[in-house]
């Protein structure tokens, strides 16, 4: 057994508390990161605590923090067992780069089935690289299958959409929300923003009511005792949930909140005063308000800046993500100026994923041909602008955003598949190549 994956795993084991007790299991369930951020995410967990509503037990593997390693090397929390020794894994996870490192580093026999949103999308692409694939929420498809999806491999698809909310079943001191529980308000989105696969990979808007809400956040109480003192609020958009301040109000007496997301159009300044948390998060996709407009995502530039103002009255850093470089548009950045102070306003550049595999084709064909693919010397260029400003700003990976684009065109036969698992640099190199007339030629088949 390789020492360093040994005391990894113990590691975790030990910072560790939930209410279900560490035992063997008949299923691995293998989470591509590294624990401190997999503690994170509510999928798995979700993942988890179904199979266990059916009996199913399962052990869990994370990646650990370096990248030498085969996925044989890997060993259960639960028991440190190895991930070779398992007949089938399921994977759980969000982003295609996950998806490209798990076959990267695959050397196990078992039957491997991948779900979460990373392969919704491309859904063809890894269920010819993977065993099966699972499409829809995890408590519909466990219902509708019960544990029989063990068996049907290939795409498995859910046709109901039942919705079920979730809630932090592990608790770890050793994570980077160390002393957070997080609970799951709503799924989906009430919006349509055509460039965006939330609602149309996660089904219909939907909220924890507030009776049931009140009921799981009296149950999470017990984490309190081994030091969670905050409530991560999972959500799209926490002002999109009616009656949203009686729920905070509620909350507060138990927990210190945080919420992950905002939306400018829906934004109320009185949520801020219930939360601890120093950033708070837009998704705002370009700097224009007309080119907001024709993105179907439409806000003013007066709410945005009454929602900045807001925020820095109650000194918040107000992080800006935008979908789409611009000519610099220095008016707009002259009204934000005055709001900066010390590091007060960030800014991440995240150019648009156009994710072929979605059904709107039309939408993105249209959007595609209105908005070019990423200059990235341009956006670099923007990048030290906005530094130049005093603002903070950071760019998305180059090579994520290639993952992603190319997983899609994969899907659809449009690049070959050797593309997407080549390493490093030639990955984008050979897209550069071609990319753009792919994309071409899509726009200009019917
Ligand atoms: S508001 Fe955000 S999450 Fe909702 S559809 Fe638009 S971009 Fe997607």
């Amino acid at each position: 057994m390789r020492r360093d994956i040994e005391d990894y795993v113990l590691k975790i084991r030990k910072s560790e508390y939930s209410f279900f007790k560490k035992r063997a299991g008949d299923v691995a369930l293998l989470i591509p990161y590294p624990y401190p951020q997999a503690i994170g995410s509510l999928s798995w967990q979700a993942v988890y605590k179904k199979f266990a509503d059916y009996g199913v037990r399962i052990e869990r593997f994370f990646f650990p923090p370096f990248s030498n390693f085969k996925l044989s090397e890997l060993r259960s929390v639960e028991t440190l067992r190895p991930l070779g020794d398992f007949e089938l894994v399921l994977v759980s996870s969000i982003w295609e780069k996950d998806f490209v490192e798990i076959v990267k580093r695959c050397d196990i026999k078992a039957k491997i089935l991948a779900g979460g949103k990373g392969v919704e999308v491309v859904p063809n692409l890894w269920a010819s690289e993977f065993d099966g694939v699972l499409l829809g929420r995890v408590e519909a498809l466990l219902d509708e299958y019960g544990t029989d999806i063990f068996r049907k491999y290939g795409i498995v698809k859910s046709s109901s959409d039942k919705v079920e909310f979730f809630y932090s079943i592990f608790f770890s001191s050793w994570s980077v929300f160390k002393d957070a529980v997080l609970l799951e308000l709503s799924k989906s989105c009430p919006r349509r923003c055509p460039f965006c696969v939330v609602p149309e990979t996660a089904g219909r808007f939907a909220y924890v009511e507030f009776e049931n809400f009140k009921e799981i956040v009296l149950r999470l109480r017990k984490f309190k005792d081994i030091g969670a003192k905050k409530l991560g609020i999972i959500t799209t958009a926490l002002t999109d949930v009616p009656r949203v301040l009686d729920y905070l109000e509620f909350a507060k007496t138990y927990f210190d909140l945080t919420a992950s997301s905002f939306t400018v159009g829906s934004f109320k300044a009185e949520v801020l005063k219930y939360l601890h948390q120093q950033t708070v998060t837009f998704g705002v996709e370009t700097t224009v308000e007309a080119k907001r407009k024709e993105v179907g995502k439409y806000f003013s530039d007066a709410k945005l800046l009454e929602v900045v103002r807001a925020c820095r009255g109650m000194d918040k850093i107000v992080k800006i993500y935008l979908l789409w470089e611009e000519d610099w548009e220095a008016g707009f950045f002259e009204k934000l100026k005055p709001f900066i102070g010390k590091k007060g306003i960030e800014f991440s550049i995240n150019p648009v994923v156009v994710k072929f595999g979605v059904k709107k084709i039309e939408e993105i064909k249209r959007l595609l041909a209105n908005f070019p693919l990423p200059n990235w010397k341009k956006i670099e260029r923007y990048r030290r602008y906005l530094i130049s400003l005093g603002f903070d700003a950071d760019v998305l990976n180059k090579k994520d955003w290639y993952t992603e684009v190319v997983a899609s065109l994969v899907d659809k036969g449009y690049l070959d598949k050797k593309v997407l698992f080549v390493k490093g640099k030639r990955l984008e190199k050979i897209v550069d190549n071609t990319l753009k007339e792919v994309v071409e030629e899509i726009l200009n088949r019917s």
